[in-house]
């Protein structure tokens, strides 16, 4: 483990204890084998002036919400020192209570919660506290030799604590080990199956401690042969089996839910493992990954269905064991998997999400291998685990991180020429109602479009049909899934008549304005047929119902794509595929219209341009986004009970109506 302590820029901080401690916590936050998304906790005593300027003791701790990585000044609470070493001499105390009590002692109303380890941290009598969840440390107490293994590690000099939940009643057991003990006999303490702490009066000290340990610890698992996970690779899984697990899950869940697939060689190397079932539903590597994991994952191996079915009675069942009254079950679904031969699954509403758990899994994999290296992986007993997973201050905490209810959360849609025009305002607009959205686009600029976890850009050409295939594969291949298919690309021709008509126009046309679409969809069916209220929107024009001179390559094909959509109305409806069509017109703000083009359509109607933007009933321009909006009703609830729609979005038109 790299120390990563840097004199010149300490230096800065010398005489600010906080700005001392911001720098060490994120020096410990940059490594995700001591701490990962939010995981541990660190602290610093200082005396500080309060409002009238009396001095008073202070713990600055972490505040819930704050990853260490990225934690500043205000991560910080600063709660009377005196009152958390009180707190920790009650015989009992609820960690509701504690709660409350930790936030009324506190010089800053507004400062975040402060740490559940908060009164732990408070009773070390040391300046600087640093804890972490250490892969390593954690891989050895989760076995049946821990304890020995620690003492053959480190001998006297660590604090061993055998496991107690966090909160109080942890602070309280280890207050009382101590009352007559002289910490400065201690390098550390160890707290069994959940992580280690350091101290020290200097900043750097604690930190050069806990990295020193950690670092010992992962030289030792070397030296056991418990730090060389399995490696491997594998084909390609069938992506509609990956359909059918993303819509599984979701079913159970009650929501939408993306599926991350893990293909890494790791991941792979475990899911090949001859006894990856038995290994990797023992439990967790720490507890409070519950929160993100539950306490086990689902095994997929022969029938994902049935075993995602299975896994739900049996969740239901592990509640029922330990629940009391008070107690609301989760919901049944499970939060990964195990895909035998194929690597591993996370399963999450957003992305975001979904690759926490999933980074939670890649630690967890290798703590496990490593756990049966050291004689046999042994989690907690499981009653540790829902206890945990059922923590009142997990639950609000998790209530908290939870993204807002969008209409399309969870969803996936497939949106072609997403580079411009209607086709980038619709992957926009899904994208603000919480869809996670693939772009495919002609335009290389389409990769780099949003730079969001949520969209992901595929340059191709939609006349290419393997471009197309290998857009969905992608869609299924990053998000599990696909439930909408925003059919739009396409290209208006220079005006041409009849009589004057190239071939080359009118193939043109034909290719990308109807074949395409063909293409496309017949790609997107055996994915949409597992999709969670699939829809299609395609993209027409206002032409196919009233066509305009010179235009018929367009027209022609444009009507075609309309016919297309009916057909595939009458057919998709058996499996709840909706299909329903947009013909906009007076749309200006695309691709297709140059100032030139506009200009010669303006001149062929005798008309400026202003006036031939404005040509409709309602005087109005039509935007990208306007259409969007449409496209998103037809996507979402508001069409739920509608196929084989097409809906004009022109401003009104007499030719029409
Ligand atoms: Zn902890």
């Amino acid at each position: 483990m790299k120390n990563r302590w840097d004199s010149t820029i300490a230096q800065t901080f010398a005489n600010d204890p906080l700005a001392m401690r911001v720098y060490t916590s994120r020096l410990l936050g940059q490594e995700p084998d001591l701490v990962l998304h939010g995981g541990g906790n660190t602290s610093v005593k200082a005396t500080v002036p309060n409002f009238f300027g009396d001095l008073e003791d202070v713990l600055y701790v972490k505040g819930s919400g704050w990853d260490l990585a990225t934690i500043e000044a205000a991560g910080f609470a600063p709660v009377r020192l005196k009152v958390l070493q009180r707190l920790a001499q009650r015989e009992q105390l609820s960690d509701s209570e504690m709660v409350t009590q930790q936030r009324a002692a506190m010089l800053n109303p507004h400062a975040p919660n402060p740490s559940v380890e908060a009164i732990l941290h408070a009773i070390i009598p040391f300046t600087y506290v640093d804890h972490t969840h250490a892969d390593a440390i954690v891989t050895i107490t989760n076995t049946p030799t821990g304890e020995s293994r620690i003492r053959e590690l480190f001998g006297d000099r660590m604090l061993l604590i055998p496991y107690v939940m966090p909160g109080f009643i942890l602070a309280r057991k280890i207050w009382e080990m101590t009352a007559t003990l002289d910490w400065s006999n201690y390098d550390g303490m160890i707290l069994m199956n959940h992580g280690i702490f350091t101290f020290a009066n200097e900043a750097r000290e604690a930190y050069d401690q806990m990295i020193q340990l950690v670092t010992q610890a992962e030289a030792y698992l070397t030296a056991q042969g418990a730090n060389s996970p399995a490696i491997s690779t594998t084909q390609d899984p069938n992506w509609v089996t990956l359909a059918t697990i993303r819509k599984a899950v979701s079913q159970i869940q009650g929501k939408p839910m993306l599926a991350q697939l893990n293909q890494s060689a790791e991941a792979i190397g475990f899911s090949k493992l001859e006894n990856v079932s038995a290994i990797a539903t023992r439990g967790p590597v720490t507890p409070d990954h519950v929160i993100r994991t539950k306490p086990i994952p689902v095994i997929l191996e022969a029938e994902p269905t049935d075993e995602i079915q299975t896994y739900a009675e049996k969740y239901r069942n592990y509640f029922d064991r330990h629940a009391d009254e008070s107690l609301t079950c989760l919901d049944l679904a499970p939060r990964w998997a195990v895909w035998k031969q194929y690597g591993t699954l996370a399963f999450d509403r957003s992305i975001q999400s979904a690759q926490i758990t999933t980074d939670i899994v890649e630690h967890t994999v290798r703590a496990i291998q490593g756990g049966e290296a050291l004689g046999g992986w042994t989690a907690l007993p499981e009653s540790d685990l829902f206890e945990m997973e059922y923590w009142e201050l997990e639950q609000a905490k998790l209530g908290k991180a939870k993204s807002a209810d969008a209409e399309f959360q969870g969803k996936v849609a497939l949106v072609t020429g997403a580079a411009s025009g209607i086709g980038k305002a619709c992957a926009e607009y899904l994208r603000s109602l919480g869809a996670t959205v693939v772009g495919f686009d002609l335009n290389a600029a389409i990769v780099t479009l949003m730079n969001q976890p949520n969209f992901v850009g595929v340059q191709g050409d939609v006349t290419d049909a393997a471009a197309l295939n290998s857009a969905v594969i992608e869609a299924i291949r990053r998000f599990g899934g696909l439930d909408i298919l925003v059919s739009n690309a396409g290209i208006f021709p220079e005006s041409q008549s009849i009589e004057q008509l190239t071939s080359e126009a009118w193939e043109r046309s034909l290719a990308i304005n109807l074949t395409s679409h063909q293409q496309l969809l017949k790609a997107c069916i055996p994915f949409l047929k597992q999709g969670l209220d699939p829809a299609v929107v395609m993209i027409a024009t206002r032409n196919v119902l009233a066509p305009g001179f010179g235009a018929a390559a367009y027209s022609v094909a444009k009507a075609g794509l309309t016919q297309l959509a009916r057909v595939a109305a009458l057919e998709l409806a058996p499996f709840g595929i909706r299909v329903n069509l947009v013909h906009p017109d007076c749309v200006y703000d695309t691709g297709i219209w140059s100032e030139e083009v506009l200009a010669n359509r303006a001149s062929r109607y005798s008309m400026s341009v202003e006036a031939y933007k404005t040509r409709n009933l309602l005087k109005t321009e039509v935007t990208s986004r306007e259409v969007a909006i449409m496209v998103a009703a037809m996507a979402g609830k508001t069409f739920a009970k509608t196929t084989g729609a097409q809906v004009p979005i022109d401003g009104g038109s007499d030719r029409v109506i």
